[in-house]
């Protein structure tokens, strides 16, 4: 097993490293083992709930585990000391404050895990915050001294608004009114401005992947993409709407007096010091400009695991088997916005190895990840022989000697071959395909002509996913399953099944966060020796009828585990109740 690069953002599961360190005999570890997936809970959890270690030894360990310093001191910045906003998300994360110089930060937690969720909340705060683990004794004694906590979403929330109703001008012109003039003259008010760059910070600080600026009769609906799903977020009238989208078009350079034809362009913005750039899609309707932005925060750092992810056990052991493997092909299937990129990079991060070396070729770059070189696909419209495609950059990157490729998206025959071709030629080539399901994607790629016997003999896993979104553990609430959710459960014995309420934790929504589901097909050479036998569409029959867990079996889980519930399920898969 390699070793850990340093602070990057690679990390193997804590159960192997406790595995390796043998702190416990082997009838304990299995014990623990099986006491997280009995009670459903992170191994994390229940180590420093049933370890029966001492507490400062367990808590050591779980640092060396994250390669994170142990806290090896006792001051800590008072509650009191702090920014109040700081303080009360501080209090919030059950988080202690070792040092605070200038706008880097110094923070103890108990709860390592937790860091790639948390570390966003201090760099839109405008801090850079390190992280050491300390005991959990420790934190729940100081904690006691922290000040009462709110939500830090709800003043940038209500001022956006109040800025929103006072840009609101008494006359409503009707839009056939509307001239260039009056663009160039709404442009000149600077709270314009300010209420696209409060949109902009709002969407960024509630986490939403996309915004959309929709024109309407009366003006302008805003509404942002998060988890998923499309929330309402402000409606403008005609002549604010009108500087809004002139604001949005100038800051990414468009045309604004183009009314026909469609235009896109990216922006970068910095949001309380954290770079976030903007890709932007605009397209003009019958009432007014239609924008979409898409949020693609370059700068992030994110611990990714394939657990978090959402990844069962045994198909964290598939991935493991496959990529054990110094060579082959792995696809992702799903549709757009189901989270295969983000797998992919859980799957980069989960091989990390600064003995090999990585490289990937995207459209965009989703995020950057430490020790991996990763290459933009750039399409030149007016000088096409000038366009880096990913058939092209892939065969350039064969010559630069990588051990593991990411292909971000396989499009075309082209792209397919080169990609098989590396795999067979000691490569670990990841790609994904948009296809529905694992053998829709198998179908997919023989109808963009690739040979298919060359196909199966080097993929060694394809598998589907969607997302769910989780529900908000602050505010689900449980009650027994019904006749019809009992039968759909079969034999798995669930006694409570939670629904979504709402709070300000989840901003009244119900869900925060999301969660993979899976639909594994790892081709083995029974499998190969299946399709060669009876074809592609009667294997899958087969195969899907014999064992495959599908998306629904896999949301079903997640349901009976609480996570999620029967409504996100129908949304995600369809109706079944
Ligand atoms: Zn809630």
């Amino acid at each position: 097993m390699a070793r850990l690069i340093s602070g990057s953002a690679f990390q193997r599961p804590i159960e192997q490293f406790f595995e390796e360190k043998s702190v416990f005999d082997k009838t304990t570890l299995a014990a623990l083992k099986k006491l997280a997936t009995d009670s459903k809970q992170p191994f994390e959890t229940v180590l420093i709930k049933e370890s029966g270690l001492p507490e400062e030894t367990l808590f050591r360990l779980l640092a060396e585990a994250y390669n994170l310093p142990f806290c090896e001191t006792d001051e800590t910045v008072p509650f009191a000391d702090l920014p109040e906003r700081l303080a009360s998300v501080c209090a919030r994360e059950k988080l202690l404050v070792i040092s605070l110089v200038d706008k880097s930060l110094l923070l103890a937690t108990f709860q390592p895990a937790r860091i790639r969720n948390i570390t966003p909340l201090f760099t839109t705060l405008g801090y850079e915050a390190s992280f050491q683990v300390t005991t959990s004794s420790r934190v729940a004694l100081l904690i006691a001294s922290a000040p009462e906590t709110d939500s830090p979403q709800d003043d940038l929330f209500s001022g956006i608004h109040s800025l929103a109703s006072t840009l609101k001008s008494s006359e409503n012109r009707p839009r056939e009114a509307e001239k260039i003039n009056d663009i160039s003259i709404s442009l000149d008010t600077p709270s314009v401005s300010e209420l696209v760059n409060k949109t902009l910070l709002l969407a960024v600080n509630q986490g939403a992947s996309d915004v959309h600026a929709e024109s309407t009769q009366h003006g302008a609906r805003i509404r942002f993409r998060i988890d998923g799903v499309l929330v309402d977020r402000l409606e403008l009238d005609t002549s604010t709407a009108a500087g809004f989208f002139s604001r949005l078009m100038i800051m990414s350079h468009l045309d604004i007096t183009e009314k026909i034809m469609p235009q896109d362009g990216s922006f970068k913005v910095t949001c309380e010091d954290r770079e976030v750039e903007f890709r932007i899609a605009c397209m003009p309707g019958i009432f007014g400009p239609n924008i979409v932005l898409r949020l693609l925060s370059g700068a992030e750092s994110v611990k990714l695991s394939l657990e978090t992810i959402g990844m069962l056990f045994d198909e964290l052991e598939i991935i493991r088997n496959v990529t054990r493997s110094p060579h082959g092909m792995i696809l992702v299937a799903g549709p757009t916005g189901s989270g295969k990129s983000t797998t992919l990079y859980g799957v980069l991060e989960s091989l990390a190895d600064p003995r090999l070396k990585f490289i990937t070729i995207e459209d965009p770059v989703e995020r950057r990840i430490q020790g991996v070189q990763q290459i933009q696909v750039r399409i030149n419209r007016n000088e096409p022989e000038r366009s880096l495609t990913f058939a092209r950059g892939l065969r350039t990157i064969l010559r630069l000697d990588p051990d593991i490729i990411m292909v971000g998206e396989i499009r075309d025959a082209e792209t397919a071959q080169i990609s098989m071709q590396a795999s067979m030629t000691g490569h670990l080539v990841l790609s994904t395909v948009h296809a529905n399901s694992s053998a829709e994607t198998l179908g997919r790629l023989q109808n963009i002509g690739v040979d298919f016997h060359l196909l199966m003999s080097c993929l060694n896993l394809v598998f589907s996913q969607r997302l769910m979104r989780k529900l908000c553990p602050e505010c689900k609430k449980g009650r027994a399953p019904d006749e019809k959710e009992k039968a759909l459960f079969g034999k798995m014995a669930v006694e409570q099944v939670f629904s979504a309420q709402g709070c300000p934790n989840c901003l009244k929504m119900g869900y925060t966060g999301r969660t993979g589901i899976f639909e594994f097909l790892q081709i083995t050479d029974e499998i190969r020796d299946l399709v060669a036998q009876n074809g592609l569409i009667e294997s899958m029959k087969f195969i899907r009828e014999k064992r495959l867990r599908t998306l629904f079996d896999s949301a079903l889980i997640k349901v009976s585990r609480g996570l999620t519930d029967f409504s996100e399920l129908e949304r995600v898969c369809g109706p079944c109740l």
